[in-house]
């Protein structure tokens, strides 16, 4: 089966070359490939799979709506399926929270909340050019791509991606120097050369980036920032959101209320495709129609995504995610304590976090021994100088034990024993 994919399927192909099995089924935190093989999944979808795979409850919602003949496609016409998510996400997530957003359901790509979110900002201001910070991820289209960081993904443009202000993301230059009051003094100054942009756009916790966390007072200090100077500030949630960082939305912790936020990846908590740009109620200045999309609000994704709020209904399921977070750090902190000539430090919130390496060619190393053990995960960082690791948030204790077991194992394949490794350095 694999001989079809390697012919038919395009060269752009990725994740297969390093995971190179068929799969065929899941549940919950295992895959299964055509032969039975069973894997532990670290790599959760790259985010899309918070609630692992399959996850029972979500499933029973869904055939019951498919068996009920409920609408599968509508556009953007009212469902039912739409107006019980819209209910339940205002209950039970922006509520409680003290936030007011309206809902604008772009296609349904995270790369399209995006675009949704970046020309709704220059609508609204008037201004064309877009803060984005170093090592961001934004998605693949050409107004996401322009606020991405990573070179190679930018080549792939093809044109020039313009209308975009790179600034230092938190700590890029180190601990001696606050990238804010760089950015503030270029902001300020009238010859910096800097235009004012229309938005600034960021990741709480940069992702694809290389799991690089922006601390609290630095988020208030940008979103202050923003507010002094009229920026819209934009969060981009789709990977670092819908609980991945232990909260439902990744800036909980910093106490911001962004202008926009983009979700996709786990919104529909089943892996259907559903993306979401929420939009504070003064800037939602779009006329009818004025961004749109054939699979605007997937009905289907409207069930399951109804469905995983029940997580969210009391505080139950963020304390076991802040349980297994600790477990999975802890964990990562020992390897680093005694591998200090390989790793550099643990990097991460929640449950996505990250080995960082000082040889950029061991993550890739890392991962291909774990999934030769039966584990799947990712890298990150524009090296690939991360060894990332995202077990789904619903996974039992036994699992995650199970999955650090390997974790060592291939730690050990690739550096040797801890004792061994530093006498070889
Ligand atoms: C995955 C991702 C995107 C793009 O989502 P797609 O569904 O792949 O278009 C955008 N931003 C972040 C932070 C992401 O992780």
């Amino acid at each position: 089966m694999m001989n079809v994919i390697d012919r038919h399927e395009s060269e752009v192909r990725g994740y297969v070359r390093n995971f190179p099995v068929v799969f065929d089924r899941a549940e919950g935190s295992y895959l299964y490939d055509a032969d039975e093989h069973r894997y532990l999944d670290f790599f959760s979808g790259a985010g899309a799979l918070n609630y692992g795979h399959n996850h029972p409850r979500l499933k029973t919602h869904l055939l019951d709506y498919i068996e009920r003949d409920g609408i599968t496609h509508g556009l953007d016409l009212a469902t039912r399926a739409k107006a019980e998510f819209m209910q339940r996400f205002h209950e039970v997530i922006l509520e409680p929270r003290g936030l007011d957003y309206r809902l604008q359901f772009p296609g349904p790509t995270g790369t399209n909340a995006v675009e949704a979110a970046l020309k709704l900002a220059r609508k609204v201001t008037g201004r064309d050019k877009i803060m984005s910070f170093t090592n961001a991820f934004h998605g693949m289209t050409l107004g996401a791509l322009a606020v991405t960081g990573n070179a190679f993904k930018r080549s792939g443009a093809g044109i020039t991606l313009t209308l975009s202000d790179t600034m230092p993301f938190y700590n890029y230059f180190g601990d001696d120097t606050d990238t804010l009051d760089y950015i503030d003094r270029l902001l300020t100054d009238n010859g910096s050369g800097m235009d004012l942009p229309a938005a600034a756009i960021i990741e709480t916790v940069q992702a694809e980036g290389g799991i690089n966390v922006a601390s609290a007072e630095w988020l208030q200090g940008l979103a202050a920032l923003c507010e002094r100077h009229g920026i819209l500030l934009i969060v981009d949630d789709i990977q670092a959101g819908c609980g991945r960082t232990g909260s439902f939305f990744s800036f909980e912790e910093a106490g911001i209320k962004p202008d926009i936020v983009c979700l996709s990846k786990s919104l529909s908590g089943y892996g259907l495709p559903l993306a979401l740009t929420l939009i504070k109620p003064e800037h939602d200045q779009w006329e009818p129609g004025e961004h749109n999309g054939t699979f605007r609000g997937n009905n289907h994704a409207f069930v399951t995504a109804t469905a995983a709020l029940g997580f969210w209904e009391n505080g139950d399921f963020e304390a076991q995610v802040a349980t297994r977070s600790r477990m999975l750090r802890e964990h990562l902190e020992t390897l680093v304590a005694r591998y200090p000539k390989a790793f550099t430090e643990v990097r991460g919130r929640g449950m996505m976090l990250g080995l960082a390496c000082h040889d950029s060619a061991l993550p890739r190393a890392l991962s291909a021994a774990a999934f030769a053990r039966g584990l799947l995960h990712e890298t990150a960082g524009p090296d690939d100088e991360v060894a990332k690791y995202m077990p789904a948030l619903t996974i039992s204790e036994e699992q995650l034990r199970e999955g650090l077991k390997i974790i060592d194992g291939s730690v050990e394949a690739v550096l040797g024993r801890p004792d061994a490794y530093a006498i070889a350095v």
